[in-house]
């Protein structure tokens, strides 16, 4: 039965998909459908010390950078400050929080954090957050895998959080390929982590990274995945397709980077299992000149947009002017409109939103 529902939707026609998307699209009110999101951030770059090696990953330490600045084992107060004033001035909402996974296991980080007086590196994501949050400004920490009593601990601070489950083919493991060195990837780590976020009742983000050694089974395997566990626990606020791009000075160099087609025929396929439950997101820097084939495909969501932070997993993709993704909306029909890192369907949902936070959503004001 599940190979048929994969078979039937690996060979749907491109057509087909868009017009299964139009179809799904018409269950929601006019109003609903005609609205496209973003969020006005800014990324916040704690640490890029991480304990796996992902093939793909640029960010990582270990990967020469052009700019000795760039390697950053703990952000220091002053810089964290100055991000702020700077995001107050462009009035961004929202801050990503995000570092390698389990930086404070590198004798470095160790050092800096008792220099800060912080315990641990979570201890310091919470000092951060705090001072956002005194800021105005609402925390998203993505920090890769946390375990159960992290995210409690971290729930109050965050307006919502995130964790890409990427992909959960253990192809991805063998020798050679991507997830090789990265015991953080295993699906059984991340799938908890997802779930036990759902356990507690905290918005969550997740996604695919596609492009990076799967097949189109994989995918549809792992969006059925994601749309049983929000069965369940009713978290997950939206999924990201990311493709992977190609960068220079990294180990994972294919042949042929995924083509822009067979991220819009996954998008569409998103939206095909998500159906209307679970919002759809695509980065709009690494899709640029595609926009409004992916509005055909059904995406919701541009998320993050930064006047003036970089993307830090592809920083040659510089992101968009939002005029002109208004323009591209527009001329399809939609209206772009600002968000914040929480949606607001989980704002009043009972234990979702810590009464800190609440306060904090009832100031602002997203027409500023
Ligand atoms: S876990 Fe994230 S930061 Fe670490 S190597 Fe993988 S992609 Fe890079």
């Amino acid at each position: 039965m599940r190979e048929n529902k994969i078979t039937q939707l690996k060979n749907l026609k491109f057509n087909k998909i868009r017009e299964k998307v139009k179809e799904i699209k018409t269950e929601l009110s006019e109003q609903e459908r005609s609205v496209i999101t973003y969020s006005r951030n800014f990324t916040l770059s704690l640490s890029n010390y991480c304990v796996n090696q992902c093939g793909y990953c640029y960010y990582n330490y270990k990967i020469p950078k052009l700019n000795s600045e760039d390697n950053v084992i703990l952000l220091r107060n002053e810089q964290i400050v100055s991000y702020i004033q700077e995001a107050l001035q462009y009035n961004c909402k929202e801050a990503l929080i995000m570092s390698g996974e389990r930086p404070g296991s590198f004798q470095e980080v160790k050092e800096e954090l008792k220099k800060r007086n912080c315990s641990d590196f979570i201890e310091y994501v919470k000092n951060v957050c705090t001072y956002l949050l005194d800021s105005k400004i609402l925390p998203h920490s993505n920090l890769g895998f946390l375990t159960y009593d992290e995210l409690m601990d971290l729930k109050k601070y965050n307006a919502s959080m995130g964790l890409m489950l990427e992909g959960t083919s253990m192809k991805l493991f063998k020798k050679g390929e991507v997830h090789e060195h990265s015991p953080g990837k295993l699906p059984k780590k991340r799938i908890k982590h997802i779930t036990d976020a759902g356990k507690l009742k905290i918005p969550l983000t997740t996604g695919l990274l596609v492009g990076i050694g799967e097949v189109i089974a994989d995918i549809i395997e792992d969006l059925h995945l994601i749309k049983n566990i929000h069965k369940k626990y009713g978290h997950i606020q939206e999924v990201i397709i990311q493709n992977f791009v190609r960068k220079d000075k990294i180990p994972y160099q294919p042949k042929k980077p995924i083509a822009i087609e067979e991220v819009l025929r996954i998008t569409g396929i998103a939206r095909i299992i998500l159906e209307n439950e679970i919002a759809i997101q695509v980065p709009p820097n690494l899709i640029a000149g595609f926009e409004k084939h992916f509005l055909d495909m059904g995406v919701d969501d541009f998320g993050g947009i930064s006047p003036f932070t970089l993307d830090y997993i592809n920083p040659k993709k510089i992101w968009p002017q939002i005029d002109n993704l208004n323009k591209i909306c527009n001329d399809k029909g939609f209206t772009l409109k600002e968000r914040l890192p929480i949606y607001d369907k989980f704002v009043n949902k009972e234990g979702f939103c810590s009464e800190n936070i609440k306060k904090i959503i009832d100031n602002i004001n997203l027409d500023d």
